[in-house]
């Protein structure tokens, strides 16, 4: 519990002091730092005391000085480094964390053949709190906490991305839920500056449409963009995406030069989803079977009629959104891997996903060698794979490496 004392002199920069367990986590270099181990001097959870999203600084219980961060008021997770020093000017900072974040994907060529990726990852860029992505012409932000949502914040990030990619639109797209939890106002979804929301964008040589209003996350599934382009090069014969959203994996099993995939069908719960399917299917000049269904029960009726295919690709939602789901998630992508096994004819290819954090890839994995064994089939390991490069994991922030993509081959 923090210490409760009355403020007689308020410090220029707030300061708080961390627990030894809150210290030993900022020194293995992992940025957040829970609110139950913030010792502090001044009392934070009072109104006087440190305001929401400011920058402080941060101290050891020996007052040694570890860096600055951004508070939260609100959240669990009390404090965000942004620098083992100490910070200027903030605003300033970040305009050159997000010019850094550029250059980064530029100089070591991670977004070749796509006009769509991802510019600022949060934490694995530097920049706890703020998400930007591009989409061709039209630039889309997240905003996921106090400190970033600051006026003068707003302000460089908006200056900075009109500078260095002169967008025809940039779009903020809020998380009604995110801004409940960090107490911040509501606010609508909306064009910040520009003209444009919604444009077409192209990876590997596919076409989608896109519109910043529409769609589940900032629109777009641009951490699978490389992993499209992989399950192509081994994709044949009559192919099945059984949770194709907009169509990612479905139109490149469909048009990338690679694959060579006799028939496509995409199946998805979400009728508006297949809509924008088709409506790329079209810009494409492609036919592609979409089916509204569940897939859960679509798989299993395909398996019972004894349905066959050469190629399955499975991305399902987040299954375990929290640490109590993981036993239920395991059990449902189990299910899913096992029936998709059994579906596949001799050398057929399973592209497999789990986008949930809490499964770890030694889980995900496990689960997946566990289906293989009741479903009586031998499979090799072709590829063990994660997130396009552009969404880059930082070593010690295992928040950072949420998404498994496997590549099976089934024996013949
Ligand atoms: N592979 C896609 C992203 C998939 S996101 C891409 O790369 O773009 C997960 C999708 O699963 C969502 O489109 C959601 O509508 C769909 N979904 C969720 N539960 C489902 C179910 N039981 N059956 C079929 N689709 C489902």
């Amino acid at each position: 519990m923090p210490k409760k004392r009355a403020l007689s002199a308020k410090p220029a920069e707030p300061s708080v002091k961390l627990s030894a367990r809150g210290a030993a986590r900022l020194q293995s270099r992992h940025p957040w730092v829970y609110r139950s181990d913030i010792n502090s001097d001044i009392d934070i959870t009072d109104a006087n005391g440190v305001p929401p999203g400011a920058l402080v600084r941060v101290f050891d219980q020996s007052g040694k000085f570890l860096g600055t961060a951004l508070y939260s008021s609100s959240s669990q997770i009390a404090i965000r480094m942004i620098s083992h020093g100490s910070v200027a000017d903030l605003p300033v900072l970040v305009a050159e964390r997000i010019r850094a974040a550029i250059a980064y994907r530029n100089e070591m060529d991670l977004i070749s053949n796509t006009d769509a990726y991802r510019i600022v990852f949060s934490e694995a860029d530097f920049l706890p709190g703020l998400i930007v992505d591009r989409y061709n012409d039209v630039v889309t932000l997240q905003i996921l906490t106090q400190a970033i949502d600051a006026a003068p914040m707003r302000e460089a990030i908006l200056q900075t991305l009109r500078d260095e990619l002169h967008p025809a639109g940039i779009v903020e797209r809020v998380d009604p839920r995110i801004r409940e939890l960090e107490q911040l106002p509501p606010l609508p979804s909306r064009l910040l500056w520009g003209e444009k929301s919604s444009t077409e964008i192209r990876m590997n040589g596919v076409a989608f449409h896109y519109d910043s209003f529409e769609g589940q996350k900032t629109g777009a599934f641009l951490d699978q963009r490389e992993n499209y382009a992989a399950a192509a090069e081994y994709a044949h014969g009559e192919a099945l995406d059984a949770f194709c959203y907009q169509g990612g994996f479905a139109l490149h099993l469909a048009l990338h030069p690679a694959a060579k995939c006799s028939a496509v069908t995409g199946v998805d719960s979400s009728r508006p989803a297949l809509e924008m399917a088709e409506k790329n299917a079209t810009l494409n000049g492609r036919e592609v079977e979409w089916i509204e269904a569940n897939a859960f029960d679509l798989l299993r009726d395909y398996a019972t009629a004894n349905r066959r295919y050469d190629t399955i690709v499975l991305d399902p939602p987040a299954f375990a959104k929290t640490k109590r789901d993981l036993e239920k998630a395991l059990r449902g992508y189990k299910e899913l891997n096992l029936r998709a096994m059994k579906m596949l004819r001799p050398g057929g290819i399973l592209v497999t996903c789990s986008c949930s954090f809490h499964v770890s890839a030694g889980d995900f994995l496990k689960v997946v060698a566990d289906a293989a064994q009741d479903a009586h089939k031998s499979l090799r390991v072709v590829e063990k794979r994660g997130a396009s490069r552009d969404h880059p994991i930082l070593l010690n922030v295992p928040e950072t490496s949420y998404l498994q993509c496997l590549i099976l081959r089934v024996s013949d």
